[in-house]
């Protein structure tokens, strides 16, 4: 297949941006990126895209989320982070969240994602295998970690079960193409020492990634200094979590001590601007982190603090985030926040090796983005139509490990229309079990 036409933005190391330019894929990997004369002069091709006027880059790279979530868009909002957890979202869980739940709540949270341009996700939930079988199904990537938390989750009611359930769930995904099987223990505030632990040792015999949140609210840095004396990231390299099979999402109450910490384990970070600043939780030191060398990718977090799992808008507001944050509009220019939803999501992930960029080797995950809308038009520079003229509703063609997914906004793995009939359905069960007395 090749796709041949418009600007390829490679996102590879010298930033290459190609005019007229084309991939060539054979299979699951991309084998050429050039000028389009060029490669249709190498190759022939059963079958050809054309992207004329239109932008070639790499799938965005959601680096935190948890897509059954999307059941849950919009049921309690304006509320901190411990409040909205705490009195909300942990109970609806309790009430609501089934392997069927979860399978339908992964299926729309992936639909708006692939509609979106994101090709990879990092998903942290219950029932994973659950999740990763309708990932699979959809033909998308993910990096996919099982919840450890220290209550009677919605799928495992002890820890003993948590960690048997999670053992069967990574021999099962062993070796898949498209999934990576990871453990997610859920924060330092919802478990303990061991079961951070134990969790660490679990993964790292199974050679999985470890999925966890770090320093997301005030109330954690509080309670981990009243507790550890320690700031999050210090306590959790003192315990040995760290290392660099880790991703921590938020990130966003560290110190300069804790960013070197982070580059010194190798530590990937997301950022996730929406669900940051909806909750009042802080704003990311993402400038320090790049500086130090720390991995940030960019992430929607779950579409009931968001509410929505659109990366276009992170990208936009990861950078005025920055820019208002330190009154500054030099901070985080446009190219590095695509960066953050490329290759730099992809570091973060660990796998830079195999995605992130257009470049021969890596598996083809790319999108083609249309940019002839008014609001898109017209283009001077690459960078800044995409971060902060482009929507997610541009994205027009989604192509991962070589499968077309989304062709012309028509979805090819997925069905629409039930996906969003049976989203209608479990919000009037998910009403119903709210106004039941609690216990039911
Ligand atoms: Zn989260």
């Amino acid at each position: 297949m090749i796709v041949a036409g418009g600007t390829v933005v490679t996102m590879d190391s010298a930033k290459r941006v190609i005019e007229d330019g084309a991939a060539a894929v054979r299979g699951d990997e991309i084998v050429a990126i050039g000028k389009r004369d060029e490669i249709a002069g190498r190759y022939d091709a059963a079958r050809t895209i054309d992207a004329h006027g239109r932008i070639v880059m790499p799938g965005l790279i959601n680096s935190h989320a948890h897509a059954a979530m999307s059941l849950f868009r919009g049921i309690a909002d304006d509320l901190s982070l411990d409040d909205w957890l705490r009195k909300y979202i942990f109970p609806a869980e309790a009430r609501n969240v089934t392997p069927d739940f979860v399978a339908w709540g992964t299926r729309l949270g992936i639909l708006e994602m692939l509609r979106g341009g994101i090709t990879e996700y990092a998903d942290m939930y219950y029932f994973e295998d659950d999740v990763a079988r309708v990932t699979k199904e959809a033909g998308m990537r993910g990096v996919l970690g099982e919840t450890i938390i220290d209550f009677p989750a919605p799928d495992n009611k002890t820890l003993d079960a948590a960690f048997a359930y999670t053992q069967k769930y990574l021999d099962h995904w062993k070796g898949d193409p498209l999934i990576v099987a990871a453990v997610a223990p859920h924060s330092i505030y919802t478990c303990s020492e061991k079961t951070l632990q134990d969790s660490a040792a679990l993964a790292r015999k199974n050679g999985a990634p470890i999925l966890i949140h770090i320093a997301e609210a005030p109330f954690e840095l509080e309670e981990s200094r009243a507790k550890h004396g320690l700031t999050p990231v210090a306590y959790l390299g003192k315990i040995g979590l760290l290392g660099p099979d880790v991703l921590g999402a938020h990130c966003i109450w560290t110190n300069a001590a804790d960013i070197t910490t982070l580059a010194h384990y190798g530590v990937g970070c997301s950022h996730n601007p929406s669900s940051n600043m909806k909750t009042a939780a802080g704003v990311m030191p993402v400038i320090e982190m790049r500086a130090a060398g720390v991995a940030v990718g960019l992430a929607t977090d779950g579409a009931a603090s968001n509410n929505n799992q659109d990366l276009f808008e992170e990208m936009d507001l990861a950078a005025k985030l920055q820019k208002i944050s330190r009154m500054d509009p030099r901070a985080l220019p446009a190219q590095q926040v695509v960066e953050m939803a490329t290759i730099d999501g992809a570091r973060a992930l660990h796998l830079e090796k195999q995605i992130g960029s257009l470049e021969a080797g890596k598996k083809a995950d790319l999108i083609i983005v249309d940019v002839s809308a008014p609001h898109a038009t017209p283009m001077y520079s690459v960078y800044s139509e995409i971060v902060f003229a482009l929507k997610a509703t541009d994205v027009r063609t989604v192509v991962i490990g070589g499968r077309v997914v989304m062709d012309e906004r028509k979805m090819l793995t997925l069905n629409e229309d039930e996906i969003l009939q049976k989203a209608k359905e479990y919000q009037k069960k998910i009403l119903a079990s709210l106004a039941a007395p609690s216990g039911n």
